[in-house]
């Protein structure tokens, strides 16, 4: 399969595919398998002896599934990606990957939060303990490794508190002390940071974002360094996850066009971000790209890019005036998830689910995501909706 050519706008369209071995037809073809059948004893055995390469049961792929873990693997930047059933599924295959009773475990407090509900839950259970830590700490997260800390965790930016952190300084760390380091790169989409090229062993990313692009699909995709990746592919055949084909194809389409859909979710995201940031109502905008976002110097340093999605802080203000503004959004929509070609609005309370730093904010929380509309209508609608925040 082509690892693609060119720079990365290139590779987006070049990468997974191989028309001159398909009658010349532009995308690969869907490939639906269970079994994989041997003309020979010596064969069947043969394909035993490496259970990772090629195809060898439908359960670890089939060509479409390699064609878009191709595709990624040259986004990422890695060596090889396993494509498993959910953006979930790929935070906790890698954790299980390298984790066993009586580790220790790391954890960036801006987490995703069904992350950190399966580390103090499922971890726990299972005698792994975890430490949160402050998103910004940097190098200092030295001071925090133990003997028995196996895994340091992050994500970057935090898809709620968009805190940018030090990668290479945090990776470097952990790689010093023996330990993997794993991040969550879903909002750049592999895109705009390639985190492997920063000294992290494991980048994932869950594809249902941007990568699907269209609201329609759940999937996950984890990318590795050449050290990383049997242990991670071996899990994620140990626990049955599995990418289905059709979503695999559905993935590679939205996958063609992300770099397009994504520089529009970059634009607008901006021209957002900068309109509230003049509003009278809105306290603060966490948007790595604008100076008031904590960690923007690292983003200016690391990534090339931003995506859609983004947090405001309103000044104060009453539950039932938050409803009255997002009760009458006429083109954002309220919905968890994100990276669809649609506008969504959702409110969310960090320091419910904080626990290593506190957050302080003058008023709730509103995360937008930026969809490909015309700009100027989604601005209409924040103001209208501002409008009436202030109304009661
Ligand atoms: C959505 C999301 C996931 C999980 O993806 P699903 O496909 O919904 O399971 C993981 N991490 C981040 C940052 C996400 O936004």
């Amino acid at each position: 399969m082509a690892k693609g050519r060119g720079k990365k706008d290139t590779q987006l369209t070049t990468a997974g595919r191989d028309p001159e071995h398909n009658f010349g037809i532009v995308n690969p073809p869907v490939y639906h398998a269970s079994t994989i059948v041997h003309p020979t004893v010596a064969a069947l055995e043969e394909a035993n002896l490496k259970p990772f390469e090629g195809v060898k049961y439908g359960l670890r792929g089939t060509p479409t599934t390699f064609a878009l873990e191709d595709a990624v693997t040259a986004l990422e930047g890695g060596y090889r990606s396993v494509a498993v059933c959910s953006g979930l599924a790929a935070v906790t295959a890698p954790l299980l990957a390298f984790l066993k009773a009586g580790d220790h475990l790391l954890v960036s407090d801006n987490i995703y939060y069904p992350t950190r509900k399966f580390c103090d839950g499922h971890l726990a259970r299972f005698g792994v303990e975890t430490t949160y830590f402050d998103p910004m700490i940097g190098a200092g997260i030295s001071g925090l490794i133990r003997d028995n800390t196996r895994v340091v965790f992050l994500e970057s930016p935090g898809s709620l508190t968009f805190e940018v952190q030090d990668v290479p300084a945090i990776a470097a760390a952990a790689r010093e002390a023996g330990a993997v380091s794993i991040i969550d790169n879903t909002w750049a989409a592999g895109y705009y940071f390639q985190p492997l090229k920063h000294g992290a062993d494991v980048s994932f990313q869950a594809v249902t974002k941007y990568i699907g692009g269209h609201s329609d699909l759940i999937m996950g995709m984890i990318t590795t360094t050449e050290e990383s990746f049997l242990p991670v592919k071996r899990e994620c055949s140990d626990l049955g996850l599995h990418a289905a084909p059709d979503d695999c194809f559905l993935a590679l389409r939205g996958l063609r066009s992300m770099a397009a859909r994504l520089a529009r979710h970059q634009e607008t995201g901006l021209t957002l971000a900068r309109w509230l940031e003049g509003r009278p109502e809105v306290d603060r905008v966490l948007h790595p790209a604008l100076p008031s976002c904590p960690g923007h110097d690292l983003w200016q340093r690391d990534f090339s890019g931003a995506s859609g999605l983004f947090s405001i802080i309103l000044k104060d203000a009453s539950k039932a005036a938050v409803a009255a503004m997002l009760d009458g959004m006429e083109m954002f929509a309220m919905g968890y998830s994100w990276g669809g070609y649609e506008s969504l609005i959702i409110p969310a309370d960090p320091s419910a689910i904080r626990t290593a730093t506190s957050w302080e904010a003058k008023g709730p929380l509103l995360r937008l995501h930026a969809g490909l509309e015309d700009p100027e209508d989604l601005i209409n609608d924040l103001e209208r909706g501002l409008k009436r925040l202030t109304a009661g």
